[in-house]
């Protein structure tokens, strides 16, 4: 079989769950036959390729990987779990040649962190000061995909805390720069204290979100604002704490707000804010675990269903993908049970399509 072979799945197709014959030609889907087709898949569940909405290819738990081998194999953890579809949260390294390897998932840029000098992990923002930050978001918007990643808040050592990076003018003007231009912005914050300013400002996904308080659920609803909460690594917040000996103000903070946050992110789903699937891969964390990120989500506050559209079809509407839809991009997973019924179903996948091709 070649990639220009075409392929036929049948089963039953998610969302809307009725049994059909799914051709894929030329990397789209096909919803009428097509002849010739090879089947691939008969029987089981048909899922809309999985979203890691919160990654980093390229960054291992070391930082920034030094060859393109490296990003390669972060991109194959992610994609052999079911995620075809990545939102890169930032990275200082480039790897063009991961980035269109037909074999490897659909990576959607965010260019790099925007962060403060000496205000987030050394090496891996464009840092600059306030006044240039909109010129900073200005380039970063034309380097990515539509959107630009901006470190809201981190520890102050001045301080000893997690404060701020950025005043509340600033950051109008430049969230709405790059509004301007087309793209949408995504702000790391785990405390409380940057989000009233960040959410006045207009951004699209908060990022973590530790801090979101129940006074601020209206506002982030209304704005038409999600949330990326990176639920696994926020269970690492502990750990962040008990290596801080310097900072004892930080490392209670940090300790509080990983207490907090089952109930903050049950309020918030509750409150209508849409959630989307992110493991924030790269910096703490291994790739490969989105589904261990839905299905912590179902512990935590949504039921099976929702998680699973939180890390598939409803985040690639999100991102500006379709699922399983005449002319859409052919990325597919196939289960042998329904997950809406048993979530660690996930766990198994039995066929993995990305663009068209059969990786598994
Ligand atoms: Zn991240």
């Amino acid at each position: 079989m070649t990639a220009d072979t075409p392929l036929r799945l049948r089963g039953v197709v998610l969302p809307d769950g009725e049994p059909r014959d799914v051709h894929v030609v030329d990397g789209r889907f096909s919803l009428t036959p097509v002849a010739g087709a090879q089947t691939v898949a008969d029987g089981g569940y048909l899922v809309p390729g999985l979203v890691d909405a919160h990654c980093h290819v390229g960054l291992g738990e070391h930082g920034a990987v030094d060859t393109a081998a490296e990003a390669r194999g972060h991109a194959e953890l992610d994609r052999d779990a079911g995620a075809l579809l990545l939102r890169d949260a930032g990275v200082p390294v480039t790897f063009q040649q991961v980035y269109d390897d037909p074999e490897l998932p659909r990576i959607i840029h965010a260019g790099r962190h925007i962060a403060r000098p000496k205000r987030y992990q050394r090496g891996f923002a464009v840092e600059v000061e306030p006044d240039e930050l909109v010129a900073t978001v200005e380039a970063q918007a034309r380097a990515g995909d539509g959107w630009v990643k901006l470190v809201g808040d981190w520890i102050d050592r001045d301080v000893g805390d997690l404060a701020p990076l950025w005043p509340g003018d600033v950051l109008a003007a430049a969230i709405g720069r790059a509004h301007e231009l087309g793209a949408r912005v995504a702000v790391h914050t785990f405390g409380e204290e940057a989000l009233p300013d960040l959410v006045a400002a207009g951004v699209d996904s908060i990022e973590h979100g530790t801090g979101l308080t129940a006074d601020l659920l209206d506002d982030v609803v209304r704005a038409g604002c999600a949330l990326v909460p990176t639920a696994l690594n926020v269970d690492n917040f502990g750990g962040i704490a008990d290596s801080a000996t310097r900072y004892p103000v930080y490392a209670d903070r940090m300790r509080r707000l990983e207490a907090a946050s089952r109930d903050r992110l049950r309020d918030a789903y509750d409150a209508g804010i849409p959630l989307y699937v992110g493991t924030d891969a790269g910096s703490m964390l291994p790739h490969g675990l989105v589904v261990e990120e839905i299905i912590r989500l179902t512990e935590i506050c949504m039921s099976a269903e929702r998680a699973l559209a939180a890390g598939s079809w409803a985040a690639r509407r999100w991102l500006g993908l379709p699922g399983i839809e005449e002319g859409g991009p052919a990325d597919v997973v196939v289960y042998d049970a329904d997950p809406r019924a048993d979530i660690a179903v996930l766990r198994a996948p039995r066929r993995i399509v990305v663009r068209g091709r059969v990786v598994r």
